[in-house]
């Protein structure tokens, strides 16, 4: 099978023509860098992405904190970490990497704070 990509390992973003059977890949042209090779491959074989999103906050000066994964999670398990990103309330003072959630859905990443609130006291 063959597909069209965009690396995204950097802004420039080259266009990759991917051709790959099942997990496997075959040729991948377009890439500009070895890291643009080793996005394919890895897209291919176990897409992997940074999960961005938010947690509410208690007792802050806004109602949410805003939160990433500390490192890429497989494409598959997006859905069901977003869904324990969501059951989770932190209270304030939040400091940006702390650790919100440890460990999600026993993968080793934890979600991490990206913005602080002193609170609103
Ligand atoms: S192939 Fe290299 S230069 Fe092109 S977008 Fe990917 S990382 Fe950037």
């Amino acid at each position: 099978m063959k597909k069209q990509m965009i690396c995204i390992s950097c802004p420039i973003g080259c266009m990759l023509d991917v051709e790959y059977e099942g997990k496997e890949l075959i040729s991948v042209t377009g890439y500009s860098c070895p890291r643009g090779k080793t996005y394919a491959e890895t897209e291919i074989s176990n897409p992997q992405r940074v999960i961005t999103s938010t947690v509410k906050l208690e007792g802050g000066k806004h109602p949410v904190v805003s939160v990433k994964s500390n490192a890429p999670i497989d494409k598959a398990l997006i859905f069901d970490c977003m869904k324990e990103i969501n059951k989770v309330t932190v209270k304030a003072p939040v400091k940006i990497g702390d650790v919100v959630l440890p460990n999600v859905l026993g993968t080793g990443v934890d979600i991490v704070a990206t913005s602080e609130d002193s609170g609103n006291e």
